[in-house]
């Protein structure tokens, strides 16, 4: 096995293939506070690219509530069962993993520690759809804190890790990662089918085909990010939680990234699970209502920090500026910059893009309309 760079954990780990990171990696931010849980984003995935025979329960984008959703059934549970996951030891200026990653836990003969789904564990996509943890008594209604009660929604597709376990884990060499933009890809002429990658991939998001017999995936709409537009899931989602873009490593971070700034320099984007190991390409700012006891183990040692960081928006001009250009234009925005009340998403060349005003104009509409001589409720 190679040593390779896994800022996310902090250091350096073990993987099958040496270091070898894209001319720029494709990457996202998920603002999970605002997922209403629509499956709009689901749909828009499906009716794209899943809806022939044999993918009839392939989701590449789904969206579970968690605690209790989960699709495939227990895809983390399982995994966090059996991985010996460690502390991180945050002594330092930057936290450390201190446990064994997937690559480091397989077992011998075996590139991954994985599981494999059974046909029935992707029976129930909506298993747990707004259950919540905790109880409440009949009648009760929430007051003050949600730590009694609290559910929240977790949208995945493909994270387009820098260290996949897919690719890791295929004996055919049939999956890849594209040295233009990091996007994971499989060959539907190499493979033949063996569910490696199912078995590898800790996040559960490659799925076999019956009727083809081979492996697919989450394509990141990669004909539509060369031509500088975000995936069907980003334009279609209707709480405007997503943000595609590239994102640069911690040392070459940009403060005009987007995604850079939210990752790297206000650390308010987390990864998911970052402690398998994978350096997932997919961010999410955790949720502020749920208790980090919870979101730690899911999202890292940087949650707290994150929550806090996205409460204080309100007082932060930029970070709140550019939270606002999550869903105002369907283009890639590889830059922004404010300037004043006026925040602007910007193409590599400079191009404008979109301008949003960092507040909405609010307009109240007279009680009583003389035009047409009627009155109207105003909600406050
Ligand atoms: S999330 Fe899974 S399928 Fe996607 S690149 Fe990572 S290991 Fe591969
Ligand atoms: S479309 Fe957006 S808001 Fe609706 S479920 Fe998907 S991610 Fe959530």
């Amino acid at each position: 096995m190679a040593r390779v760079n896994n800022w996310q954990l902090g250091r350096e780990m073990s993987y099958w293939y040496p270091e070898s990171r894209p001319q720029k990696q494709f990457a996202a931010v998920f603002d999970t506070n605002k997922c209403i849980a629509c499956q709009t984003c689901t749909l828009a995935c499906k009716t794209t690219w899943t809806s022939g025979k044999g993918q009839e329960y392939m989701l590449w984008n789904n969206v579970e509530t968690k605690p209790y959703g989960f699709y495939p059934l227990a895809w983390d549970l399982n995994l966090l069962d059996m991985l010996d996951g460690g502390n991180w030891n945050e002594s330092g200026e930057r936290p450390v993993y201190e446990g064994s990653t997937i690559f480091e836990s397989a077992p011998a003969g075996e590139r991954v520690l994985g599981w494999r789904p059974e046909d029935q564990d992707y029976s129930y996509p909506n298993v747990g759809e707004d259950d919540c943890a905790g109880q409440i008594d009949g009648g009760a209604s929430i007051a003050g804190s949600h730590d009694m009660a609290w559910f929240y929604y977790l949208a995945r597709i493909c994270n387009h890790c820098t260290y996949p376990a897919c690719l890791a884990s295929c004996p055919r060499g049939s999956i890849y990662k594209r040295p233009e933009d990091g996007i994971v890809l499989v060959d539907q002429g190499r493979c033949r089918g063996y569910q490696e990658c199912v078995k590898g991939c800790p996040y559960k998001k490659v799925f076999y085909n019956a009727m083809t017999g081979t492996s697919e995936k989450c394509i990141a709409c990669f004909p539509k990010m060369e031509s500088g537009i975000q995936p069907q899931c980003f334009v279609n989602c209707i709480g405007k939680i997503r943000m595609a873009g590239y994102l640069n490593t911690p040392e070459n971070a940009r403060a005009d990234n987007p995604l850079d700034y939210l990752v790297h320099i206000k650390k308010v984007a987390l990864p998911l699970f970052p402690q398998f190991g994978l350096e997932p390409n997919v961010y999410y700012i955790p949720p502020v209502h749920v208790p980090t006891s919870f979101t730690r183990q899911m999202f890292g040692p940087g949650v707290e920090k994150a929550i806090e960081t996205y409460r204080n928006a309100v007082n932060d001009t930029d970070l709140a500026g550019l939270l606002g250009l999550f869903g105002s234009s369907e283009r890639v925005m590889t830059k922004w910059r404010r300037i004043g009340e006026t925040i602007t998403g910007l193409d590599d060349d400079g191009n404008v893009l979109v301008n949003v005003p960092l507040k909405e104009p609010v307009h109240i509409r007279p009680a009583y309309d003389t035009l047409h001589q009627i009155t109207r409720v105003n909600c406050p």
